[in-house]
């Protein structure tokens, strides 16, 4: 049984965080003379004078609606980069623990673990992009905290089979954070829908990709309310902007929208499989749950220069574990990937 009071650090579970003047009175009426704020108004026609809610309640619960979760099991962020590296704050001991990611992935969590001196364990994914189970079993110990799970994975574009994570969730003490940033694109299920079974699941997910809102910086924790409260203590105080928060807030009434473009998303991504896969030079373009596509091509290098030549920009994984002669291609309007696929063939 994971014991999450156990494993967050003991100076973060004794820590008595901040008690800002919007924690201490959270009416909405009266005469507000406790925050220090400009009585007047602001410079802007808007009232931004006024701290933000600090737990974004409002928002947070027709996000919570939304997705079918309690409020309690749901943290909004800066962006999924904030959550990520709260849970490294909250949960590793910096020279002392570490974290298990699955490479090819995405850098965030390498990155995430250096800024806070915590050793990343590489075990790559297979050569067909699944998890090694047995080489994450073996390698984990009780210095291990968190295990990093991207599915639809970044920059492969496969999901995760649903009985490798499983097994994870079930045998390791630690967190598992499933990062969901494609889940929209994909036909699975997400895995907050088993939040309440596995106490060690963290599932994050993102307004950057499908909802088209990657400028505003919102990202989403779903996991237990314990796990959630250790972030919420440790965040800064007013972590998400009035601007944010009443901008999404009143995103939410056009759900539909974003459903739209995803279906038109996927519609343009199934026109460029295939033209993709017309090209001479392309050898593989691999299975996709996301909105892009890793594609396998000769001389990759060459070909992302001579693009970019042309102004048409995508990414050069071609470096990367497993992705030798990979370029990373992100599903674009018909005329952008009729405008790529057109530069490819004349080169
Ligand atoms: C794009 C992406 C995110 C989103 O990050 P934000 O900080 O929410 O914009 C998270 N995880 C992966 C794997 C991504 O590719």
């Amino acid at each position: 049984m994971v014991d999450i009071h156990a494993l967050v650090r003991p100076h973060i579970r004794d820590l008595k965080p901040y008690s800002s003047a919007r924690d201490e009175y959270t009416g909405s009426e009266g005469v507000f003379l406790d925050a220090n704020e400009n009585a007047l108004g602001s410079i802007t026609e808007r009232p931004w004078n006024r701290y933000p809610d600090p737990y974004q309640r409002t928002l947070k619960a027709k996000v919570a609606e939304l997705k079918g979760v309690a409020p309690e099991q749901l943290f909004l962020g800066n962006g999924s980069d904030e959550p990520i590296d709260l849970l490294f704050r909250a949960f590793c001991e910096p020279k002392t623990d570490h974290v298990i990611i699955n490479p090819p992935t995405y850098g965030m969590y390498q990155v995430s673990a250096d800024i806070h001196q915590v050793e990343a364990k590489a075990v790559p994914l297979t050569t067909d992009f699944q998890l090694d189970v047995e080489g994450i079993t073996s390698l984990w110990n009780a210095q291990t905290k968190m295990i990093f799970i991207c599915s639809p994975n970044n920059p492969t574009g496969n999901e995760m089979p649903y009985a490798q994570v499983e097994q994870v969730l079930k045998n390791f003490h630690g967190l598992v954070v499933v990062d969901e940033a494609y889940i929209d694109f994909s036909e699975s299920p997400s895995w907050i829908q088993r939040l309440e079974e596995f106490p060690n699941l963290v599932v994050l997910q993102t307004f950057s990709k499908a909802w088209g809102l990657a400028g505003l910086r919102l990202g989403m924790a779903f996991a237990s309310a314990e796990i959630l409260g250790f972030l919420n203590k440790i965040k800064a105080p007013y972590n998400l902007s009035g601007l944010v928060q009443e901008t999404v807030l009143e995103a939410l009434n056009h759900v539909e929208k974003k459903d739209e473009m995803v279906a038109q998303l996927l519609q343009n991504k199934q026109a460029l499989e295939a033209d993709l896969k017309g090209l001479p030079f392309v050898q593989k373009v691999y299975p996709s749950d996301a909105n892009f596509f890793l594609v396998k091509m000769k001389d990759a290098k060459a070909i992302f220069n001579r693009l970019i030549a042309q102004k048409i920009i995508v990414r050069d994984r071609s470096g990367v574990l497993l992705c030798e002669d990979g370029l990373r291609i992100t599903v674009g309007t018909s005329q952008e990937n009729h405008t790529l696929v057109e530069a490819l063939k004349a080169l």
